[in-house]
């Protein structure tokens, strides 16, 4: 509705506010001009001796207090289609697999399968390598039956940077080991996907180009590979004891030094942006209602993802905001004389319409029934299913609402 406040607006649809978009956008340009267009750092420091009073300046201002130095790098271009096929393997068969393991089972028959599908490959040729981010600092961990690996590494880091930083760091051993046929684990997806692909970005991680130079040399001196992926978690032993290694890293592990790319810089100002969004959410004085339903801002609509229609978007998106056409709220902004609903029995809002409003026993007695019939319980606060975006619940409100023809 047009009374809805913009905050709450951008709340509901995942829209960062323009004032925290600008700053964004206004960071991740200054990041990217330190390394593609550093004319423009070099005109605002510059402007810092002239003293000019603009927004910009503080946006400038700001940048420079994060100390953000990104390197300068060469991407190395090597192309995965210029390693022979017969040197170089994927192999991602797990995927299928294990498809349709019940969780409860996957601990006990995800191993098996593994065991069953690589238990005739020296275990000395095999390298399980792992990334992992806790407490804000990431590191990585390689295991093979003669090498464990607990590396850190320096800010800003993400997991797949550590994943792809734990097979470089695999090369760089398998390269003082004599020419053989190795076998990489890795339980990340993505990095999979990134060492196939056929493209070659600019921004590509460091790791990346490195990992495609050191497969293209060994390659080259009878060094044949297979990465394997395998699934997280599910006890097999090679990947467990990475995954304690890599968090020994993030924890406690030396520095592992690289440059990093101006990108990567980019998720830090987008925390920073989303931490000045929350606080103007958790401060602001409107749509206090959403906020006690929705009160950790995000990029992500809550109804993303959903398989639902149009309708009951706008429909539940009214009743978060509190926004919505029945009395109770038509009295706030001067549309209704009074908040009480015609059957004299109590407000005219939502809660009173689902709830217990004697006009709509025959819809409500199905609603009832629905709930009764899987054991679910009744009378439950629209607040409290709209704050726990119950999928039943909400399903069966809209169903209610349409049924008792009631207008939202
Ligand atoms: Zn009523």
């Amino acid at each position: 509705m047009q009374s809805t406040h913009t905050m709450s607006l951008e709340v509901l649809a995942g829209v960062l506010p323009l004032k925290d978009r600008f700053w964004d956008l206004s960071s991740r340009l200054l990041i990217r001009c330190e390394v593609m267009n550093p004319l423009v750092i070099e005109n605002f420091e510059r402007l810092v001796e002239l003293q000019p009073q603009t927004r910009f300046m503080t946006v400038y201002f700001n940048h420079m207090s994060q100390e953000i130095t990104p390197a300068r790098y060469v991407p190395t271009y090597v192309n995965i289609l210029d390693i022979p096929e017969s040197t170089l393997f994927f192999d991602t068969s797990m995927q299928a697999e294990i498809r349709g393991i019940p969780d409860h089972l996957r601990s006990r028959e995800i191993p098996k399968i593994f065991t069953s599908k690589y238990q005739h490959i020296d275990c000395l040729k095999m390298f399980y390598t792992d990334g992992s981010r806790i407490s804000e600092a990431t590191g990585f961990g390689i295991f093979n039956n003669n090498f464990s690996i607990s590396l850190k590494l320096a800010e800003p880091a993400s997991v797949y940077i550590a994943e792809l930083a734990a097979v470089h760091y695999s090369l760089q051993i398998i390269n003082t080991l004599p020419p053989n046929h190795y076998f990489i684990l890795t339980d990340s997806l993505s990095t999979i996907a990134a060492l196939r692909s056929k493209r070659i970005d600019n921004h590509d991680p460091f790791f990346l180009g490195k990992i495609r130079e050191s497969l293209s040399n060994l390659t080259r001196k009878c060094y044949k590979f297979t990465l394997v992926w395998l699934p997280a978690h599910c006890s097999i032993a090679g990947n467990e004891k990475a995954d304690n290694l890599a968090k020994i890293g993030a924890l406690d592990g030396e520095i592992y030094e690289r440059p990093i790319a101006y990108n990567e810089f980019y998720s830090a100002s987008r925390q920073r942006t989303l931490a000045s969004w929350q606080t103007s959410w958790d401060n602001g004085d409107m749509g206090r209602w959403l906020h006690s339903i929705t009160p950790k801002v995000s990029t992500k609509a809550w109804f993303k993802g959903l398989d639902v229609s149009r309708d009951f978007i706008r429909v539940m998106s009214r009743l978060m905001s509190n926004h919505y056409t029945l009395d109770a709220h038509l009295r706030r902004i001067g549309l209704a004389e009074g908040n009480h609903c015609a059957c004299g029995e109590g407000y005219h809002d939502i809660e009173h319409v689902v709830w217990s409003c004697t006009e709509y026993r025959e819809a409500r007695s199905q609603l009832v029934d629905s709930l009764q019939v899987r054991g679910r319980p009744i009378h439950v606060p629209v607040r409290d299913i709209l704050a726990y975006r119950d999928p039943l619940y909400m399903e069966l409100i809209y169903h209610f609402l349409k049924t008792a023809s009631v207008k939202i």
